[in-house]
């Protein structure tokens, strides 16, 4: 394994400082695109990695798996009346679909669909902010791991897309809660800043029918991990995530930082991160990376 990661760290090595960085969130503009890194951690322990696997980054949109995992099991019956289970077809932050289909974002994977659950924790747990950044710690066994303010201001200061969408979600009354309020709690969990190995260890009740190895926890029942394993194949990252499936064949969830979490059921965890982005927002090489490590390994769902 270890040797397999080497080669492509060789191989993707040329590709990095391809693609754009998220500068639309001003704070993340300074990254350097030349970053990359790579971890798999096994539901029995080993651990390789390559890279920049130690070093944190802004996890983004990858924390909608988190909230989502968090909704699921608060669920009062009301989460999948008020979002969909559906590839959404267009950008992550796009409205003109929610005009259309009565304010229920097609999934929880898409930014108004991550406000919805958002909205739907708020009112379940009441500090939704801390509630997910404890739920993560627990999961990683690190209690280092911390939102990064400036970042949570930085997007918060520009994110009027966002904004737009959450005001546009209350108008449909699918919103409960006082919107800045989601608002604040949805763009601290985007800044939540973690490493690769991080990200690995912390997917591991994915791969392990809902059990979390390092807590032996079980975080969510066996059926629930399929649903969720489900949707990151089919929603996890945004409209690329046919070209994705393709090419990767792992349930994977990706972030405008950079990093993508991926899980093979089962086995292991694997997260890459390269800041370099498509125009869909997924991390050019990390993709690149992981569409390697499926073929090297042959390992995949598929
Ligand atoms: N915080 C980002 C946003 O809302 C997250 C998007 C992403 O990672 N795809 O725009």
């Amino acid at each position: 394994m270890q040797q397999i990661l080497q080669e492509i760290y060789e191989e993707i090595r040329p590709l990095l400082g391809e693609g754009e960085v998220a500068s639309y969130i001003p704070q993340l503009a300074h990254i350097s695109p030349q970053k990359f890194g790579m971890a798999v951690i096994t539901i029995d322990g080993d651990c390789y990695s390559i890279g920049d696997a130690q070093e944190p980054f802004s996890i983004q949109s990858i924390s909608k798996l988190f909230t989502l995992t968090m909704a699921m099991q608060n669920d009062d019956g009301s989460l999948w009346k008020r979002t969909g289970r559906e590839p959404s077809g267009n950008a992550f932050n796009s409205l003109v679909q929610l005009e259309y289909e009565n304010g229920i974002p097609r999934n929880p994977f898409i930014n108004a669909g991550a406000l919805v659950v958002t909205d739907l924790i708020l009112t379940q747990l009441g500090n939704a902010k801390q509630a997910v950044l404890d739920f993560i710690c627990a999961l990683t066994d690190n209690l280092n791991i911390s939102f990064n303010l400036a970042v949570a201001q930085s997007e918060a200061s520009v994110g009027f897309r966002n904004k737009a969408l959450a005001y546009f979600l209350k108008s449909f009354g699918n919103i409960y809660n006082n919107v800045e309020s989601v608002l604040d709690a949805y763009f601290h969990h985007c800044s939540i800043e973690m490493s690769c190995l991080d990200l690995a260890k912390a997917s591991l009740y994915l791969a392990n029918k809902g059990l979390c190895p390092t807590t032996q926890q079980t975080i969510v029942t066996t059926r629930q991990t399929k649903y969720l394993n489900s949707l990151l194949l089919t929603c996890g990252t945004y409209d690329a995530v046919g070209d994705f499936a393709y090419r990767v064949g792992l349930p994977a969830k990706s972030g405008v930082g950079g990093g993508i979490l991926a899980v093979m059921p089962n086995k292991f965890g694997i997260c890459v991160w390269s800041p370099g982005l498509s125009p869909e927002g997924n991390s050019k090489a990390g993709t690149m990376a992981l569409d390697l490590f499926t073929t090297k390994t042959g390992i995949s769902i598929f």
